[in-house]
């Protein structure tokens, strides 16, 4: 297993302000690993150290350096995940049911690097591709009340 990036490290190269706040945001949404709203950020932040507003506006700025990717539901809440080579560009699935926003499986490798080039022509600031549908737990309950 390879270790996680080094979060100070990796906003000094990127020329982002480092602060223990966005440090602890930083690794919170490298460890934990999948999507995760501002909100549900926020609550790992030490009361007092930063509010919504600024968790905001650090994740918009990860967006601008690509080393955060955005992925709106259809609820209008936007999720976040890391954009690091732990993390390589992978489609999405959203159930139309409970409205679980879930990873799927990675492109090959060398395709996350090359996806941005996709937009040929035009500057690609982020990249998005979500499947809709119905997610496994909605089908095996939809199953389940079929037979009761
Ligand atoms: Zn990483
Ligand atoms: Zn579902
Ligand atoms: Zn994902």
């Amino acid at each position: 297993m390879e270790t996680l990036c080094d979060a100070t490290r990796v906003l000094k190269s990127n020329g982002v302000r480092v602060t223990p706040a966005r440090v602890l945001l930083l690794e919170v949404l490298h460890s934990r690993g999948g999507l995760i709203t501002a909100q549900e950020l926020h609550g790992f932040l030490p009361a007092g150290s930063a509010d919504l507003v600024t968790v905001y506006r650090f994740l918009a700025l990860l967006v601008k350096a690509r080393l955060v990717r955005e992925v709106a539901g259809t609820d209008g809440i936007a999720y976040y995940e890391m954009a690091c080579s732990h993390n390589p560009v992978h489609p999405h699935f959203e159930c139309l049911g409970c409205g679980r926003l879930i990873c799927l499986p990675v492109f090959q490798q060398e395709d996350s690097e090359r996806v941005y080039a996709y937009g040929e022509g035009h500057e690609v600031e982020s990249v998005s591709v979500v499947f809709r549908g119905t997610c496994s737990e909605c089908l095996a309950k939809a199953t389940e009340e079929g037979k009761g």
